[in-house]
């Protein structure tokens, strides 16, 4: 399947595509990709995708993650094996440095990728970047770095074009890259463009069954998981109209009464920007006694920036993540009493 594009691929030069053509043109190669900390839909899907296409062109591909993801993204068809560094710390390690070929996926800095970021720095042979986060640091001797792209998925199959390997995509693949762009774009509700339903469009020749995926992604929850949802929404909501803002909080013991498992409150920071006027909502949930948060916002009220400021943390304009060492209840504390201080930016913010 040939299909037209590169155009779009608007901060990468032609020498960048043509050189990484020429490191992944013999087969076979070892290659290890490494997706961001907790891996989502996109760094997993876009992984798997990428992979199982140079896998089927002839490299030995693995894909390492520094840790678990959740069980909604465990079903891909993909035969390309995934060793979670945290599960298997020797293994992880011995395939990175046999690696000809480091491939990091969705992340801007590799300190996004936990307890892998000395590997990765250590690495001395090739190390390839595709992301579409702002902001990225050069740490990859080749970068693509699109931030016009709804998902690193849909990144990576324009790069696989780029490069020459679109024959080598297959359903497997396929499934992989449409389940990155519809998990980032939250089913198609943000960040979408004429390129992402280009891209979708070209997937879906690929006989992939998206009612399946769809399933597999947002229909495949615990109860225990619907009932966190009710009971974050019920009780553990704080709205603050003046200021267009809510915020929910979660504290380790409360998710271990809904015996949580990694991805349960996936999804969940979105639900009070369903709110008429609420422009920037914040989650905090306090694992391991650090308090991670994640931001979303409409419009132009800058998420990630907010992140960047407060929260050691970065992302999107309207999605964002981060960290707090200060216990949940300061946290929620910090938070509110920044909010004063973006009131002007929030009012004024438009969608
Ligand atoms: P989430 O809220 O889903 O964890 O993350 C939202 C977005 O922010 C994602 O694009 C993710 O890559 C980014 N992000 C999450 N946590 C962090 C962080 O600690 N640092 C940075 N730089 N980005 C983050
Ligand atoms: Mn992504």
């Amino acid at each position: 399947m040939r299909i037209q594009i590169l155009s779009i691929l608007k901060n990468t030069d032609i020498e960048i595509i043509t050189s990484v053509k020429q490191v992944l043109a013999d087969a076979k190669k070892k290659i290890t990709i490494v997706p961001h900390e907790n891996p989502d839909g996109d760094a997993i899907g876009s992984a798997l995708g990428l992979g199982q296409t140079l896998k089927n062109f002839g490299h030995d591909v693995n894909v390492v993650p520094v840790n678990d993801y959740p069980d909604f993204l465990k079903w891909f068809t993909s035969d390309v094996p995934v060793v979670i560094y945290e599960q298997d710390k020797k293994l992880a390690k011995e395939l990175i440095f046999a690696s000809d070929v480091l491939i990091c996926m969705d992340f801007n800095e590799a300190k996004r990728a936990g307890h892998l970021e000395k590997m990765i720095m250590k690495f001395d042979k090739t190390r390839i970047l595709i992301d579409h986060h702002p902001y990225p640091t050069n740490f990859c001797n080749y970068t693509f770095s699109e931030t016009s792209y709804s998902s690193t998925a849909e990144l990576a199959f324009d790069v696989i074009q780029g490069i020459g390997l679109a024959d080598y995509i297959d359903e497997r693949a396929a499934e992989a890259l449409f389940t990155g762009i519809v998990t980032d774009t939250g089913n198609f509700s943000h960040n979408t463009s004429k390129n992402t339903f280009m891209v979708v469009s070209h997937l879906l020749q690929y006989g992939i069954n998206t009612d399946k995926i769809r399933s597999e992604v947002y229909s495949n929850f615990t109860s225990d998981r619907m009932k966190l949802l009710g009971y974050c929404l019920n009780e553990k909501m704080l709205v603050f109209p003046e200021m267009r803002t809510a915020v929910i909080s979660l504290s380790s013991k409360e998710l271990e009464e809904f015996n949580f498992t990694p991805g349960d409150t996936e999804g969940f920071v979105n639900y009070p920007l369903s709110i008429k006027n609420i422009v920037f909502t914040a989650l905090f949930i306090e694992k391991d006694g650090l308090v991670k948060a994640s931001f979303r916002s409409k419009g132009n009220f800058p998420a990630n920036a907010f992140s960047k400021l407060h929260f050691n943390g970065g992302g999107h304009l309207n999605a964002a993540g981060g960290l707090s060492k200060l216990g949940l209840e300061e946290t929620i504390i910090k938070f509110t009493q920044l909010l004063p201080e973006f009131k002007h930016q929030l009012l004024e913010t438009t969608i």
